[in-house]
């Protein structure tokens, strides 16, 4: 194989770009009951959405998708996985007990129609997402065992297969392995530039989730080791956590209680109306989840969204120990 990633340089990234719009007054008066931070999207935010499985883009920032493109903006969603590897979902949809290999790859295509349908209906004008083909349920293993060309590449349990799709390959040859996964988001960032990248945090309890944070990190060192000057605003975003946001079933989406919200302090971010319902929308077009879970979905159309930011991280993949689930 003619690349070869260095990934095992530490590296240090300062969170960026901070933004957060505290109440001056109150903070100078020292009040306790300070409204909570928000986040704020510049006009013109280069957007990168990191998206585990179709549908975790909508989930967490359907809302802040749809600002950034009203604020004439610019976004690009990148799914790592077709989310095919979901037993539940494919015998609800196929009537079988025991999926076969292809109908697991036809879920996965099911789920590729309803992200770009879920799109549209954000009204996302020329956004672009990349679907990158890598295995649902399978990320968390390409950052330690599968992650050189030093052994066989992962293979699906689900698909059966261990690569992507040779037409949706960014960089040819590419297998399931840790090191061709960072190079696709690395090559992403490379090109696309992005002021703010949205991904989950490392504390998501479901292993793809957790694994995203970890790529992502190591695909910026790879950036900044070509591009120096590169900077951009990293946003951590969570789906999965305990009973979060059950518990809870008000109009507001109020951030796990379980869970400090990073340097930044969880940062809410308020929908319009007309926003709230387009990610509604958005959400209802994920026909698949919703037949399975829609009372999860419904924990997450509310009247705003969470997001909050990393302290300066130093990743070194890969990793000798799983650090996620
Ligand atoms: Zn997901």
């Amino acid at each position: 194989m003619h690349r070869r990633l260095i990934c095992s340089t530490v590296v240090s990234l300062a969170a960026s770009l901070v933004s957060l719009n505290v109440s001056a007054a109150a903070a100078r008066r020292g009040q306790p009951h300070a409204a909570p931070p928000t986040l704020s999207v510049p006009d013109g935010t280069r957007l990168l959405v990191l998206a585990p499985h179709p549908d975790d883009e909508v989930l967490a920032a359907g809302g802040l998708m749809q600002r950034v493109s009203e604020g004439g903006g610019a976004i690009r969603v990148v799914y790592l996985t077709d989310g095919d590897g979901y037993p539940e979902g494919v015998r609800f949809e196929d009537h079988v007990a025991s999926p076969t290999a292809a109908e697991y790859r036809g879920y996965g295509r099911r789920r590729r129609r309803e992200a770009a349908s879920a799109l549209a209906a954000l009204h996302l004008g020329d956004s672009i997402y990349t679907f990158l083909g890598f295995p649902d349920g399978g990320l968390a293993k390409l950052m330690g065992s599968y992650w050189s060309e030093r052994r066989v590449a992962y293979r699906s349990p689900y698909t059966r297969l261990d690569r992507p799709p040779r037409s949706e390959m960014l960089v040819a040859a590419t297998e399931y392995r840790g090191e061709d996964l960072t190079q696709e988001i690395a090559l992403i960032i490379g090109e696309f530039r992005p002021t703010m990248i949205l991904v989950p945090r490392r504390e998501d309890q479901h292993v793809d989730h957790c694994a995203a944070w970890f790529f992502l990190a190591d695909a910026l060192t790879d950036v900044r080791r070509v591009q120096p000057d590169f900077s951009t605003d990293v946003i951590n975003y969570i789906v999965h956590y305990d009973a979060w946001p059950f518990q809870d079933d008000g109009p507001r989406l109020e951030p796990p209680p379980a869970l400090a919200g990073g340097v930044s302090g969880w940062m809410r971010f308020p929908l319009t109306a007309a926003e709230a319902r387009a990610k509604r929308t958005a959400l209802g077009r994920y026909r698949t989840q919703v037949h399975v879970m829609s009372w999860f979905l419904d924990g997450f159309a509310r009247s705003n969204e969470v997001f909050s930011r990393p302290a300066p991280f130093r990743i070194a993949l890969p990793l000798r120990h799983n650090r996620c689930g």
